[in-house]
């Protein structure tokens, strides 16, 4: 095991270069870096704004816009303007529930279990990719700022982010060209910018309040010898300021005798609206009344009434903030202090109600709420560069581990630089009927195609009884003890089957080989990410034609003649496509295939066939 103060994966060459901490926010992103001061410092433009709105615009001629600039086209040109990617991040369309309505562009929602996929003027893009367009800005501008490349990073997560969302957050960052040495909990960063956990004396459990523009976190933490442990989490993915906006926008619609649906209707001018109550809700933080007469509007409303407004919703994040406490197992008294994040904790009745609730402990609001994650972010890379000598540093483990899939795919159970000991366990099934043997092939490295990484142990999973493709459930776990010893189990859940294996890892690599197969995959990112997705899509294609042809073999009888030949000619068109090794074109006529058969298939469709082919494949 390495010691994360030296890396080994940068040796002497990098000693100055700077790591940088990101907060890759739903509705704003920004990036903090240490300064010559040893001072957490959040970049600026040349606006003075450290905020960056997490939107990307696609032009009609490919051109790519972030930020502020492509905020201005939510109005204009919805459809080719994607904002709050991060509720998409590590999720497949059956994850995404019927939040669908919410985003104003195209989400594809034929494979239910697959990554989700937007469509952009006949591109197919997934989460990760716009994710990575987001850090790629970040990530110009800090260059930009420093007059220095910047590659490594630490990437700030919801604390609730389950592994495929935090393994989706490294890929976005490996995808912007940087090596994502660590994925820290949002809570947890916004603790450390108050210094919070950096005495490995203090013991005390902390509470931290997240009220940004769409969503609503509580995090109750515990805090021992500089380790930081979530104790519980609620919230509420749709609470936050666009609300008290939209509870002013109301308001006015009534103050102003207007016809509420009539405004509605009219996009630009609801839109026109809204962003005046954000202004005007921003002001109110600090005065108590605000007014201004414009396009025949009086739009005016003091701080009482706003309080009026808003107290209902602020109510709803203190019931999120009981059940919290509750699930903690903590009393109130146990906690000593608490951290407010996000733009909205500014708004006095949110203050107000917290330290309320929280009765007795401390409140931290001194810094500023929309960028204490990213600063603490920084103060986290700083640690992990060794920069500070009181700290403790953990063993990690080097390199991800994880196990083949369809394909010849690395599926990372372990990512690397994970504190250990550590354990993950993850579901897979089956891709052919019948299978009774079932093969594990464990690899290490960080590269998509298990050819390029390391193979430690492969071993079968035999007597698994006969079933269909895709019934089988095979948890895969991983369990790497503190001495690095990886113990891999596979058992068959429906039967019963299991299998056990011992590896480690770290026999006979030296620090060199690390340090290449680490350089390797920041190098090769862009052509692994390319690869990966057309095998996903070239998988995604064949499971299609094997399930199409089966359902035409059952169903034959009850289609027309036309049905029948129609769909024969997308299965040979998307089969053709097959051989392109173009991925928006294997998805286009994916696409094509499952609007063709869309209509009859669901009037038919084989519960059984439906049913099965879930989750990854090995
Ligand atoms: P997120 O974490 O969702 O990316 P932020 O933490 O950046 O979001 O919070 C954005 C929200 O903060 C917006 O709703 C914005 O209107 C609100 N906000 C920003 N400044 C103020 C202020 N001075 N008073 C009240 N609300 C504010
Ligand atoms: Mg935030």
């Amino acid at each position: 095991m390495a010691k994360v103060g030296i890396n080994i994966a940068t040796g002497s060459i990098q000693q100055e270069e700077i790591i940088v901490g990101i907060d890759l926010g739903t509705t704003n992103s920004l990036v903090a870096f240490i300064n010559s001061n040893q001072q957490p410092y959040a970049l600026n433009d040349m606006d003075g704004y450290t905020i960056v709105p997490s939107i990307v615009h696609f032009t009609a001629s490919g051109e790519v816009i972030v930020g502020n600039e492509a905020k201005q086209h939510l109005i204009d040109d919805p459809q080719h303007t994607v904002y709050s990617v991060k509720r998409l991040l590590g999720k497949s369309f059956s994850d995404l529930g019927n939040i669908q309505q919410y985003f104003g562009y195209k989400i594809l929602d034929e494979d239910s279990e697959g990554l989700i996929k937007i469509k952009i003027h006949d591109k197919y893009y997934t989460a990760i990719e716009i994710s990575a367009l987001i850090l790629k800005e970040l990530k110009s501008r800090a260059e930009h700022y420093l007059k220095t490349p910047v590659k490594r990073a630490v990437i700030t997560v919801p604390a609730y982010f389950n592994d495929a969302q935090r393994q989706a957050t490294r890929d976005a960052g490996r995808l912007a060209g940087l090596d994502v040495l660590r994925i820290v909990n949002e809570p947890t960063a916004a603790s450390l910018a108050y210094g919070l956990g950096l005495d490995k004396n203090e013991h005390q459990n902390i509470a931290v309040y997240d009220l940004g523009g769409g969503t609503f976190d509580i995090s109750i933490l515990s805090l021992q010898q500089g380790i930081f442990e979530v104790l519980s989490t609620n919230g509420d993915t749709f609470l936050g300021g666009d609300d008290f906006d939209k509870a002013i926008v109301n308001y006015w619609m009534e103050a102003n005798q207007k016809n509420r649906d009539e405004i509605l209707a009219d996009k630009s001018l609801s839109q026109w609206l809204r962003l005046k109550a954000e202004e005007l809700k921003k002001q109110l933080s600090y005065v108590e009344e605000v007014s201004l007469e414009e396009n025949g509007w009086n739009l005016c409303i003091s701080a009482e009434k706003f309080e009026e407004l808003i107290l209902p919703i602020v109510k709803r994040s203190m019931d999120c903030c009981e059940k919290a406490l509750a699930d903690s197992g903590l009393q109130l008294s146990e906690i000593s202090n608490i951290v407010m994040v996000g733009g909205s904790t500014r708004t006095p009745l949110v203050k107000k109600m917290v330290d309320e609730f929280f009765k007795g402990a401390l409140l931290f609001d001194a810094l500023n709420p929309d960028e204490v994650v990213a600063l603490g972010a920084a103060i986290e890379a700083d640690i992990l560069a060794g920069n500070r000598s009181d700290i403790l540093l953990l063993d990690v483990t080097p390199l991800s581990l994880g196990i083949e899939t369809l394909g010849g795919l690395m599926d990372t159970l372990i990512p690397r630089n994970s504190k250990i000991p550590t354990r993950a366990a993850r579901q897979y099934t089956t891709s052919i009927d019948g299978q009774s043997n079932i093969k594990i092939n464990v690899y290490q490295g960080e590269r998509d195609l298990v050819a390029e990484n390391r193979k430690l142990a492969t071993f079968d999973l035999k007597g698994v009884p006969a079933m269909p493709a895709g019934l089988p459930k095979v948890e895969v776990g991983f369990q790497l003890n503190a001495d690095g010893i990886l113990t891999v189990t596979a058992k068959e859940l429906r039967s019963g089957v299991s299998q056990v294996i011992e590896v480690k890892p770290q026999y006979g690599l030296t620090d060199s080989e690390v340090e290449k197969m680490l350089m390797d995959s920041l190098v090769n990112a862009q052509k692994d990410v390319d690869t990966r997705m057309i095998i996903e899509a070239q998988t995604e294609a064949q499971q299609l034609i094997y399930l199409t042809e089966r359902f035409l073999e059952k169903n034959s009888g009850m289609l027309s003649a036309e049905e029948i030949s129609g769909t024969k000619q997308k299965i040979e068109e998307l089969r053709a496509s097959l051989a392109t090794n173009d991925k928006n074109s294997v998805l286009k006529y994916n696409e094509a295939l499952n609007e063709y058969t869309a209509p009859f298939a669901e009037r038919l469709m084989d519960i059984a066939i439906a049913q099965a082919m879930k989750g990854k494949q090995i």
